[in-house]
């Protein structure tokens, strides 16, 4: 009995064996992206950091 995963990437199904050496991705593409993916994810999050600013913005309401 083998074991289908869905690449997280493209969806398509993929058998989880030692010959699909990309798994759970279907190859090295989708392996890839789904990494480059997570690299831009946790470059906004660090960018979000910049609001600063804004909160400081809010306080201000706040008095008035
Ligand atoms: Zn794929």
């Amino acid at each position: 009995m083998t074991t289908i995963v869905k690449c997280p990437t493209c969806n398509k199904d993929v058998e989880w064996t030692k010959q699909q050496k990309w798994r759970p991705f279907c190859s090295d593409r989708c392996r890839l992206i789904d990494l480059g993916e997570w690299a831009n994810e946790s470059h906004r999050i660090a960018g979000s950091e910049t609001i600063p600013e804004e909160l400081l913005d809010t306080e201000q309401y706040k008095d008035t």
